[in-house]
């Protein structure tokens, strides 16, 4: 990664852009080969009710492995963007959360899964089609799969990311805007996104309780969302007292490593089990 990359001796730019070039190579390469050979997976991380403390729904966060190696997002991601390639990787996150959602309810539980939604996939005319497909190849009910969309693709003014947008809601699946802070459209946006939830980007809650200003962005914007009659979940919690922080300033529902890392789906079945147990 970048890291590796600055943390050695001066690298000048050309070389450094050959490395990067290189690293981008290996990656597409590795995606085509997952692609190809069932080395895509998705880890569901638990979202939970800051009420009741129960389940909210899941966020289905993918994974790339190739030959052994493990791929993050934040490194695969960019370069699918780049390729076109996350077209047909959003496809196969559909269809794979979706499944998860109907294998689920065979089990008698209704779990809502969060798929995230990528720009190249919302610009694409032929969306709503996947969409459709998803349901049918699974048979999962729209209302169980919920579309994180970040905050500046929701304010993409063309026609075919807002005819998208309408179709889905249409259909049936609920939206949430994902990363919610760290975009550039202003608080008034909120007025008119046809969201009913916002995901509180991780970027505020990373520096509680130390940071005033992060704590009082948070609980602007947590307020203003609340007012609005939407529900809020914040992102990256990670310690008990951010938990605290959050519930106390409103927060209808807690992601984060405090309460559960992703995990690969027959850990998440477990981890499942083990609540309903106790
Ligand atoms: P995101 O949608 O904002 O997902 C939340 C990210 O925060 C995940 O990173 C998750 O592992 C991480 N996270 C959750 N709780 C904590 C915490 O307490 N502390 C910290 N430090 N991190 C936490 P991940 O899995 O690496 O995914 C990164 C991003 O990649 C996602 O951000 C999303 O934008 C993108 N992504 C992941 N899966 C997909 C996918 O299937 N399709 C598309 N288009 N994008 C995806
Ligand atoms: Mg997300
Ligand atoms: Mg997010
Ligand atoms: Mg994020």
């Amino acid at each position: 990664g970048a890291q590796y990359l600055f943390a050695g001796e001066d690298l000048h730019p050309g070389r450094l852009g050959k490395l990067l070039a290189r690293e981008e190579l290996e990656v597409e390469e590795a995606l085509h080969k997952a692609l190809e050979s069932g080395g895509l997976s998705l880890h569901y991380q638990p979202i939970l009710q800051v009420a009741d403390g129960s389940l909210e729904a899941v966020e289905a966060l993918m994974r790339c492995n190739c030959e052994g190696t493990i791929f993050a997002p934040s490194r695969f991601i960019p370069v699918a963007e780049k390729t076109g390639l996350i077209i047909r990787l959003g496809e196969w996150s559909l269809l794979t959360g979706a499944r998860f959602v109907s294998r689920m309810l065979a089990d008698k539980q209704r779990v809502k899964v969060a798929i995230n939604v990528s720009r190249a996939q919302l610009t694409a005319p032929k969306f709503t089609q996947t969409l459709y497909a998803a349901l049918a190849c699974s048979n999962a009910p729209p209302e169980l799969i919920e579309l994180e969309i970040t905050e500046s693709l929701f304010m993409d003014s063309s026609d075919v990311v807002q005819r998208n947008i309408r179709a889905a809601l249409e259909a049936g699946f609920p939206l949430s805007i994902d990363d919610f802070g760290t975009g550039y459209s202003c608080l008034a946006s909120l007025k008119d996104l046809p969201a009913r939830k916002l995901k509180l980007d991780r970027a505020f809650i990373t520096d509680l309780p130390h940071n005033p200003r992060s704590f009082a962005i948070a609980k602007a914007i947590v307020h203003l969302a609340l007012d609005l009659g939407m529900s809020v979940v914040a992102e990256g919690v990670e310690t008990a007292e951010q938990y605290a922080i959050l519930s106390e300033m409103g927060a209808t529902a807690i992601q984060g490593f405090y309460l559960a890392r992703p995990m690969p789906e027959p850990q998440f079945d477990e981890w499942l089990a083990m609540r309903r147990s106790t």
